[in-house]
């Protein structure tokens, strides 16, 4: 096969080698993000539920406070009822004692009523706060094993970029920006097999007379379809000579 040829379907091979490594990383990641995932999901809800409890405290305390401005009123109305002259200003005064003591009521239910909220939420922050360390746990294991996992890639990856080092030095300028422009486009199909007489890239049949400029291998042939740098697959061990 003639030797800038071979360059050209050894390039293709080993970028599109190179171009396997990526998804292999993110595989690797992906048992290590989700648990991620999950944990900052744990974490927002824990900060959400800890702004509410806030809020709730808040509300509290002004019923709180409304309360006591409650109780002093109630105990100035005492002190009134022992200056009251008429009938009148008895029932006026009967009248703010029974509302002052409905708000009473309603003041006290709301305390209740918030006072029970934020135990719940308390308790459910403890219950995340539990899992979100499960989680913290597991992620150190699962880290280390990914860390394992990406060293390896790494270095494969790092054997395959010495093959490119080697190959593109050996291959010359113009060899190397033919390929280079039909692989912006190609990408991984930059150079493809021909079989049954069609190009795998394509999949359009190519004519006897370029077919058998393929199989002499003797001249670089590209599609006449496409355009991708045609070969015939190294059924014994041509490619690997
Ligand atoms: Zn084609």
């Amino acid at each position: 096969m003639n030797k800038h040829l071979k360059q050209l379907i050894d390039l293709s091979l080993i970028d599109k080698e190179i171009d396997a490594f990526e998804p292999q990383i993110e595989e690797a990641n992906l048992q290590y993000d989700a648990l991620l995932a999950a944990k900052n999901s744990i974490v927002n809800e824990i900060s959400t539920l800890s702004q509410e409890i806030k809020d709730e405290q808040i509300k509290k305390q002004k019923n709180e406070l409304h309360l006591a401005e409650l109780s002093a009123k109630l105990e100035e109305n005492s002190r009134k009822s022992a200056e009251i002259k008429t009938e009148r200003e008895m029932k006026s005064l009967q009248l703010e004692e029974e509302i002052a003591k409905e708000q009473v009521n309603f003041a006290n239910e709301e305390i209740g009523r918030l006072e029970k909220l934020i135990d719940h939420k308390k308790a459910k922050i403890s219950e995340l706060e539990v899992k979100a360390t499960e989680i913290e746990g597991n992620l150190v294991g699962v880290k280390a094993d990914v860390d394992v996992k990406l060293a390896k890639i790494d270095e494969d990856r790092k054997v395959v970029f010495g093959k490119k080092e080697t190959l593109v030095g050996a291959m010359n300028q113009k060899g190397l920006s033919f390929y280079q422009k039909i692989r912006r486009w190609a990408k991984n199909t930059t150079a493809v097999p021909v079989r049954n007489q069609a190009c795998m890239g394509c999949y359009m049949a190519i004519s006897d007379k370029v077919y058998s400029e393929v199989i002499k291998g003797e001249e670089i042939v590209t599609c006449p379809h496409c355009g991708r740098l045609l070969y015939l697959e190294p059924s014994d061990d041509t490619l690997s000579a």
